[in-house]
């Protein structure tokens, strides 16, 4: 893994496709544990968190589950704007089913709280989230993910769908913003 350059910022390898894989694969026995019997309903947050969606809903492949999307945005460049958007909504009926949001990451936890509150709305029996990544220290929002792939320091990264202003979605592996 060498470092990567996007939009003249210089990132370097933080979290490689095998540690990935490795975690995505213990995160999904958790879920099969916790959620057997359930059927739970996987709501990806799209776009940003389609890769660890993907791997994360085969990681269960032993009990039934569903899978469905949505898109929300809160992000502008390397901050977060705080205004999140819903842009493409849920039509599922979810009352009475155990949720699992799925986030490529929380950060401020702006998105999540406000797109856990609105599922919360049409009765679930339970919402619960896994994020591959976690920045506990900029959380502005009571939320606590149930599954946290990583927990990270508050630096921007890229890689494994996180993204720059749409770029870098696609490298395998998690990459980190070099402090110059
Ligand atoms: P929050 O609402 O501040 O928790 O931000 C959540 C969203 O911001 C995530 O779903 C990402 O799309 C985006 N985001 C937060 N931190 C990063 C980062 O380090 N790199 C890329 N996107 C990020
Ligand atoms: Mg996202």
């Amino acid at each position: 893994m060498e470092q990567v350059t996007y939009e003249g910022l210089t990132f370097q390898p933080y979290i490689s496709k095998k540690e990935i894989a490795a975690r995505v694969d213990e995160l999904g026995k958790e879920i099969v544990r916790d959620c057997a019997g359930k059927m739970p309903l996987f709501v990806c947050v799209l776009n940003g968190a389609f890769p660890f969606a993907s791997d994360l809903f085969r990681a269960v492949e032993s009990i039934d589950a569903e899978i469905t999307f949505i898109r929300l945005q809160s992000y502008q460049g390397t901050e977060s704007t705080g205004a999140v958007k819903e842009v493409l909504g849920l039509h599922e009926n979810i009352e009475g089913r155990t949720v699992i949001v799925v986030e490529d990451i929380v950060d401020t936890g702006n998105t999540i709280f406000r797109l856990v509150n609105d599922l919360k709305k049409h009765k679930p029996a339970d919402v619960k989230v896994a994020t591959l990544l976690f920045k506990p220290d900029a959380l502005v929002r009571p939320v606590q993910p149930d599954y946290v792939g990583f927990s990270i320091p508050t630096k921007f990264i890229i890689g494994y769908g996180l993204d720059l202003n749409g770029k870098a979605r696609n490298l395998n592996d998690i990459y980190i913003l070099k402090e110059e």
